[in-house]
């Protein structure tokens, strides 16, 4: 607290990213960052910017981008809006449509930055209870709102709503802004890109930051109806006219076109998954169906923040949440079949965990 802060930040309450550790043979399971590198594709191409060039500023419109972006998912470029990561694109996003009257509506576990936002913008919000068993009910939300807004699939849950729930929802929500956050898509969800096609008040975001490898370089972009595009846009250029910088812009048009990269690496993750939640339940674990690179676990008598601190003792780095309803559970990010190995053996050899199969 300084006397120099204005009144508006005394009350401010960030968001606190994962640890990134300073020591660099500890294996980071925490922020569900991609254990592969960006593609070949990506790298060549920063390689041979020519550096002069950062003399100029870049793009203020991102254009090559945002076409590689309209090209992919089959809209036209003024259905796509990018930003300095989603989280900058969420930003403007509850800048530009959710300060209204009536509360926006959110599950009550979900990304934590989206009260963050709420708390800056000053935002009403009214959080509705996911099921017993952790997934969302988009029928509880068929209330007053000034929008809702959830991710598909959920953070830290990783449980995932079908399409025709989500377009259940629009066909009866149609007077506020519904933002779905498809951070975790691409590895194994249905995407409601086409749906933005027939309801106007529907708004897509996706980062670059994990199934694309991306997450140093900052990119996320969001689909939309063009007016919802413009607003954001109204936002973004009464903030900061270059969000994205030149290396970004063009790294990211390649990472668009290594479609082959980046099926490979999305696949290994999966298979990945399948195989740490088989052997997450073996070792006592109850894990919740993921649609995502991180699975998300509790043991059957074990404590969450014990488990955290053995695991953090032995060179291995997961993520717990000191919150009601979850602060028995870990979500640990998928990496490598090496690195989910020596995760596996390390939980083995905790002297309370009994593997239950031979
Ligand atoms: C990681 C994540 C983001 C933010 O991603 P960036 O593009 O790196 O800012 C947004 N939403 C959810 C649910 C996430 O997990």
């Amino acid at each position: 607290m300084s006397k120099f802060w204005s009144e508006a930040i005394q009350h401010l309450v960030p968001y606190v990213p994962g640890e990134q550790p300073k020591e660099q043979q500890i294996v980071k399971l925490n922020t569900n960052e991609n254990p592969y590198p960006p593609s070949p594709l990506v790298m060549q191409t920063l390689q041979d910017f020519d550096l002069e060039r950062l003399r100029l500023y870049p793009d203020p419109d991102a254009r090559a981008l945002k076409q590689a972006l309209a090209d992919y998912h089959g809209v036209t470029r003024d259905n796509v809006f990018v930003g300095n990561g989603s989280d900058e694109v969420l930003a403007h996003t509850f800048m530009a449509f959710f300060r209204q009257k009536a509360p926006l509506l959110m599950p009550n576990i979900s990304y934590s930055f989206y009260d963050v936002y709420c708390n800056l913008y000053d935002i009403q919000y009214r959080e509705v209870p996911l099921q017993a068993d952790f997934s969302i009910c988009l029928d509880d939300y068929s209330q007053t709102n000034g929008g809702i807004i959830f991710a598909n699939p959920n953070a830290p849950t990783g449980r995932t709503l079908e399409l025709d729930e989500i377009e259940r929802l629009l066909a009866r929500n149609t007077d506020s802004v519904v933002v779905v956050d498809e951070a975790y898509v691409d590895f194994g969800a249905q995407s409601a890109v086409a749906l933005t096609q027939r309801y106007d008040n529907l708004l897509v975001v996706q980062t670059f930051s994990k199934s694309r490898s991306l997450a140093g370089l900052r990119i996320g972009f969001a689909i939309g109806h063009p007016d919802l595009i413009d607003g954001l846009e109204r936002v973004k250029n009464s903030f900061n006219s270059y969000p994205l910088d030149m290396l970004a812009i063009s790294a990211g048009v390649a990472a668009i076109k290594d479609e082959d990269y980046f099926r490979s690496t999305t696949d290994r993750i999966v298979a990945t998954r399948e195989w740490t939640c088989n052997e997450l339940q073996a070792l006592g674990f109850i894990v919740l169906p993921s649609c995502t690179n991180f699975v998300f676990a509790q043991h059957r008598y074990l404590e969450g923040a014990e488990l955290m601190g053995y695991l953090r003792a032995n060179g291995l780095l997961v993520r717990h949440f000191s919150r009601p309803l979850i602060d028995n559970h870990l979500r640990i990010s998928i990496g490598t079949d090496t690195e989910m190995q020596q995760l596996i053996d390390t939980l083995t050899g905790h002297p309370d965990i009994i593997r239950l199969e031979a």
